[in-house]
């Protein structure tokens, strides 16, 4: 509690006198008559009959003030934890693209490995295609050979009939 008592209570402007029931805030050292705080003779008395107790009186524009500080600094804290909250959730985010990014990247390394194998493939077809074609025309072309050795007998048979 401030030491001094000087000036007027800022409550009701008249000058707190020693022998006045009066206490002082610790915060703005201000002294008010407790009637004006709404405190009692004996709340007064107990107060100052118990110093070991080591009470701390605030008036209540400081304590009004002080709980404004307060709720806003709690409100400050509870907006930390959600904007760290988020910061962590995002974190993970990165993260799991991060993994998925490396496992598309190995996915597309993995189709473009199969992508040379099928081309290298269609290449080995297509020369097997071309040598079937070739195969299948020297094939035909015996055939016809045939077709045209049978018909010898025949032209010979019909030229012994006539
Ligand atoms: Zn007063
Ligand atoms: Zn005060």
């Amino acid at each position: 509690m401030p030491k001094y008592k000087d000036g007027k209570c800022p409550k009701c402007q008249v000058v707190v006198k020693n022998d006045d029931s009066s206490i002082g805030c610790e915060l703005c050292e201000k002294w008010y008559h407790i009637k004006c705080q709404g405190i009692s003779e004996s709340e007064l008395k107990f107060i100052a009959e118990h110093k070991e107790l080591n009470l701390h009186w605030f008036c209540l524009t400081c304590d009004k003030n002080f709980k404004g500080v307060l709720q806003e600094l709690c409100k400050l804290n509870s907006r930390v934890d959600i904007v760290e909250t988020k910061f962590d959730d995002l974190d993970l985010r990165c993260n799991g693209l991060e993994s998925k990014y490396d496992s598309l990247e190995g996915n597309y390394s993995g189709l473009a490995t199969k992508c040379v194998d099928l081309g290298n493939k269609y290449r080995g077809v297509e020369k097997d295609l071309t040598t079937l074609s070739r195969e299948v025309k020297e094939m035909t072309s015996d055939i016809l050979a045939m077709k045209l050795q049978m018909q010898e007998p025949e032209r010979f048979l019909t030229s012994c009939l006539k």
